[in-house]
């Protein structure tokens, strides 16, 4: 990107870019911030996309308040990102494919919702989501924040010799039999998953880097996650699982996370390749409902 950095300031493990046009206050020194004067209503003038964008490389997660927008709008502002996808196991919203929701009414148990430990969406995939344009409807008045972690900086912190043997790791993800595995739950345990869709069985199975490299900056991140994660390539299911659970606690270390709260009409994006994230499902008798769209990405390098 070609803004400026302001002098000093360290934070998300870099030089923070210096923003003219938008208002950008960090959530935490490791991801997020929050975006202030920019009415996403409307298309964005091609300055402030810059510094929205800029934004969204360096903090990985962006949040907007009080953006009252219609799905034609959230569509409209996802597409900035690039192009826009269907999800196989995702419940669709709005009578629209590339829609997506999130939904726990206020008598539902947690398992009715996806993966409430720290993922990366849709691995499986052979490109993977870029990122994720999620806008909340209704939240609990208290609770249900999603946190997210900077897996650029879990990797950078690793020794030498750790990031170079993971350099040389590859990792099957597969969501080949998640509605297989559903089905067996008891009713009141079963995840919400899309009912039907169109993907081949070749489409739910890839082997990725187990440390991805961004396309622009080479910067590299873990690409390490438990959720579709089948076994390292060459390994099999026991031997990859011992190193699966330690690489799988890193996230949760406070110094790489950011927490987002939800009010209704707050709307983030957030980069799925970089980051992980979870839903902390801290409240009862509430309905949370969040709708978001899913951006392609490359195949991770
Ligand atoms: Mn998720």
């Amino acid at each position: 990107m070609s803004v400026e950095t302001k002098r000093g300031i360290v934070v998300a493990g870099r030089e923070m870019p210096e923003f003219r046009r938008i208002g950008v206050e960090p959530l935490t020194g490791a991801c997020g911030a929050e975006i202030t004067g920019v009415d996403l209503r409307s298309p964005l003038s091609e300055d402030v996309l810059h510094e929205v964008m800029a934004a969204f490389e360096h903090f990985l997660i962006i949040l907007f308040r009080d953006q009252d927008i219609s799905n034609e709008q959230h569509r409209a502002f996802s597409r900035y990102f690039g192009e826009l996808t269907e999800l196989p196991q995702a419940p669709t919203y709005g009578g629209y494919t590339d829609m997506q929701e999130v939904r726990r009414e206020a008598h539902e148990p947690v398992t009715v919702v996806p993966f409430t430990k720290f993922h990366t969406d849709s691995p499986f995939l052979e490109r993977p989501p870029l990122c994720m344009v999620m806008r909340a409807l209704d939240a609990p008045k208290y609770g249900g924040d999603t946190a997210f972690a900077n897996m650029y900086l879990a990797y950078e912190e690793l020794s030498d010799g750790f990031k170079e043997t993971l350099s040389r790791l590859r990792v099957v993800y597969s969501g080949r039999d998640i509605w297989s595995k559903n089905a067996k739950l008891d009713k009141d345990k079963q995840l919400r998953l899309r009912e039907s869709h169109s993907f081949t069985e070749e489409q739910l199975e890839s082997v990725h880097p187990a440390v991805r490299s961004h396309p622009r900056t080479g910067r590299k991140a873990l690409f390490v996650t438990p959720s579709y994660f089948k076994r390292f390539e060459g390994w099999n299911e026991e031997d990859s699982r011992g190193l699966l659970d330690h690489l799988a606690h890193l996230p949760h270390k406070l110094q790489y996370q950011c927490r987002v709260r939800w009010k209704p009409n707050t709307l983030i994006v957030w980069d799925n390749r970089f980051l992980q994230h979870c839903g902390i499902h801290d409240y009862k008798d509430e309905r949370r409902h969040l709708v978001r769209t899913t951006i392609i990405g490359e195949r991770p390098i």
